[in-house]
């Protein structure tokens, strides 16, 4: 089964393996472990939490010339390249705390080197906006908003996944546009803060949003010896009898090619190669075929061809 990944943090290891020298990495790291596992698109991310603007450009760059130099991804631009007969690579960013002046620029910049989709913060506060670990009173700031309005104007797609509940709100009645998260779970069966509460889910829900499932353990249970595949499948099955099946997607974050990552693994689905496993977990939760191809990719697909340009 074709698997769309919403989230991997492969531009961030893209940029730590060059600054150690190392040249590839989509090619000896990531193709062939994506393909295995018939991870067949998927959002690359380049991730910030503390950067300056130039560091993140650096970042972008990088993975934009590693994708420009391999022929197995065809990048998604525009809805057209949705349809292409090849595995597909978007680029992401998690995280613009580098931008902190001329945000229309820096985020025409980032769509002009290819980004699509895009959170304002990872789990910090910055000058845009407040993450999950940033004061709770503090949401969308006032160049938060510009940032908004600019990526609305260019049909990028906005990411909540890391912000805070605040953010999160001010967000979604701030952007005309599409509003995902793309790797959170349901906070009633693993209450952690990265996780949705059943309010948010039904509000993204009613505007057509995603919400992609993470397969970090952390995230998936509590009872970390519970964190595996099959539990992560019933998340996505709490989600569909809430609001139905049509904002059900993938978000793993796989984090095998990071160090120090084996604690967050979650039992059966540790990596790119593992995906199908999330596919059996799902048949085993119920889930009828054609929900299991929504979930895997045909509503990310549907969801994006109606937005992007
Ligand atoms: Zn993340």
């Amino acid at each position: 089964m074709k698997i769309f990944d919403l989230h991997a943090d492969i531009g961030c290891d893209v940029l730590n393996k060059h600054q150690k020298g190392e040249k590839d990495v989509l090619k000896r790291y990531h193709i062939e472990k994506c393909l295995k596992g018939e991870v067949e698109a998927i959002c690359m991310a380049s991730f910030f939490h503390d950067q300056s603007w130039e560091e993140m450009q650096e970042m972008i760059l990088t993975l934009e010339k590693e994708l420009n130099e391999q022929e197995v991804f065809h990048r998604v631009l525009t809805k057209e390249d949705l349809f292409v007969n090849k595995p597909l690579a978007l680029m992401s960013v998690e995280g613009m705390c580098g931008i902190t002046q001329d945000p229309e620029e820096c985020v025409q910049w980032m769509y002009d080197h290819g980004i699509r989709l895009a959170s304002l913060c990872w789990n910090e506060e910055n000058a845009l906006a407040s993450g999950v670990g940033g004061n709770p009173d503090h949401g969308l700031s006032e160049l938060g908003k510009r940032v908004i309005a600019k990526m609305d104007e260019l049909h990028m797609i906005i990411d909540i996944s890391h912000a805070n509940p605040k953010t999160a709100a001010d967000i979604l009645n701030t952007a005309k546009g599409l509003v995902i998260a793309t790797h959170s779970n349901a906070w009633n069966l693993c209450p952690h803060r990265r996780n949705l509460m059943d309010e948010q889910i039904k509000t993204i829900a009613s505007r057509k949003g995603l919400i992609g499932m993470n397969a970090c353990a952390y995230f998936v249970n509590e009872n970390l010896s519970l964190a595996d595949c099959d539990h992560l499948a019933m998340h996505a099955k709490y989600i569909k009898e809430l609001v139905g099946i049509d904002s059900l997607a993938c978000g793993f974050d796989f984090m095998d090619f990071f160090e120090d990552h084996q604690e967050s693994d979650v039992l059966h689905l540790e990596s790119a190669d593992k995906a199908q496993n999330f596919v059996a977990s799902l048949r085993k939760q119920g889930f009828h075929e054609e929900e299991i191809k929504k979930i895997c990719h045909q509503n990310v697909i549907d969801r994006f061809a109606e937005y992007l340009f």
